[in-house]
């Protein structure tokens, strides 16, 4: 087996493990980025999600004001070079993407890097070490098994993976309380005004109906509808409530399986039943199902829902978010947000990204320590972005 060895070892190509990849490798340290799939962009490609929330402070009027320079402010200046145009809804403003400019972005942003090593179709399969230091970070790929020895190692897997390899302290809320994951997939051949505003709420109130009667199965009914802006082009989302296959799977595998079997039946519901869905077919879906919330590491400090609400400063703060805590629960038809004050922010504190015991393991994204609540808010992308910028940062102080 090959053994090596690198100062900041980054676990997660997603938002939060690029942004901290190329922070690590700006500051001079050796750093590796490695990724299971063969592209970046984590749920934002993978799971296809489409717009950046996070990016842009609250209120309800004025132009997007950007909450972080830095890797935050690149990515946005770079999607609004590929012609992304800011949006507002309500009291936030987004900025909708394609995943594949995204994804090209940030394979672009790495390859400029001479500090930073990419190895995308690699998994972390195992960590070892003790709960004060992660020694070592298995990972395989084609090439076979590599054994990495890295100063600093930093999670930003979307589900602590390596925290939970190396049997570290984390957290994971059980399976009901959890966020619920959605699965997003694209129509084309759509007509031109089948769906936005009462047209879609006729779609949704048809899918009702369909699913009492017995005609769709549990859950279609959960769908959003997204006219992406290309000719015949819908982006469908559905939130996944009232998983009812039980056999002896694990969550995710299950969910997919059931993703699936209802993207099909909603499909062949909207071509056979809905006007302007007569030529409509799939044309792809999200390479996974998107995850809204896994596993965290337990912190030196944890993001709580009155930080979030409050806006709380902080002397440590290494990143701002202002994204309101939005939960989709299962059981409540949709999503429900809780606001801080507009025109301000909350500091997502160092403390949150530093493992509770282990010296050499930093969170970013997903991962970092936070109550379910105040994860609601600092899961979104951009916020991932500023927040693996400064872990990446303090990645590459700590391995000096
Ligand atoms: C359905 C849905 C809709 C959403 N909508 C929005 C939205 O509109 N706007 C917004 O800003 N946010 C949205 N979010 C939230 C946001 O997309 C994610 O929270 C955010 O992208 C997380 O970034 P991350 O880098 O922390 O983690 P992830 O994006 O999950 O990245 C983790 C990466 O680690 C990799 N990985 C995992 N395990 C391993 C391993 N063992 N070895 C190697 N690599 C591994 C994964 O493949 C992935 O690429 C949504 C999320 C979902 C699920």
């Amino acid at each position: 087996m090959r053994a090596t060895r690198c100062d900041v070892l980054v676990v997660g190509g997603g938002a939060a493990g690029v942004a901290a990849a190329l922070a690590a490798a700006r500051a001079g340290a050796e750093t590796r980025l490695v990724e299971r799939y063969g592209f970046l962009g984590g749920m934002a490609t993978a799971a296809m999600v489409g717009t950046v929330c996070g990016l842009y402070a609250t209120g309800p009027s004025g132009p997007p004001r950007l909450l972080n320079e830095g890797i935050a402010g690149e990515v946005e200046s770079r999607l609004r070079a590929t012609g992304a145009e800011p949006l507002r809804r309500g009291r936030t403003i987004v900025l909708p993407y394609v995943p594949l400019a995204i994804a090209a972005i940030l394979d672009d942003l790495v390859a400029r890097e001479t500090n930073l090593g990419l190895d995308l179709h690699t998994t972390c399969a195992s960590a070892h070490g003790s709960a004060g230091r992660i020694d070592s970070v298995r990972l395989t790929g084609w090439r076979g098994t590599e054994d990495v020895s890295a100063r600093v190692v930093v999670d930003a897997s979307g589900d602590a993976i390596v925290a939970w390899h190396a049997a570290l302290a984390t957290e994971t809320p059980e399976i009901a309380a959890r966020q619920l994951a959605s699965a997003v997939f694209v129509l084309q051949g759509v007509a031109d005004g089948a769906v936005g505003g009462a047209r879609s709420l006729a779609v949704l109130r048809a899918l009702h109906e369909a699913e009492r009667a017995g005609e769709l199965p549990p859950g279609c009914r959960l769908a959003s509808f997204r006219a992406s802006g290309r000719a015949g082009e819908v982006v469908v989302k559905l939130a996944l409530d009232e998983i009812e296959d039980t056999r002896p799977m694990d969550e995710l595998a299950r969910a997919e399986v059931v993703a699936r079997r209802r993207v099909a039946a909603l499909a062949e519901f909207l071509a056979r039943r809905i006007a302007g869905f007569e030529h409509a077919f799939v044309s792809h879906t999200a390479p996974q199902i998107g995850v809204r919330e896994s596993r965290r590491i337990v912190g030196i400090e944890r993001l709580e829902r009155a930080d979030v609400l409050g806006a709380r400063k902080r002397a440590d703060g290494v990143a701002r978010a202002a994204w309101p805590i939005e939960l989709w629960q299962a059981g409540e038809g949709g999503a429900r947000y809780e606001y801080g004050p507009d025109d301000d922010w909350y500091d997502v504190p160092r403390g949150c990204l530093v493992h509770a015991t282990c010296a050499n393991l930093l969170a970013a994204g997903r991962c970092v320590a936070a109550s379910h609540e105040a994860m609601g808010s600092a899961r979104v992308i951009g916020t991932c972005l500023a927040v693996g910028e400064a872990a990446g940062r303090l990645a590459a102080e700590r391995a000096r």
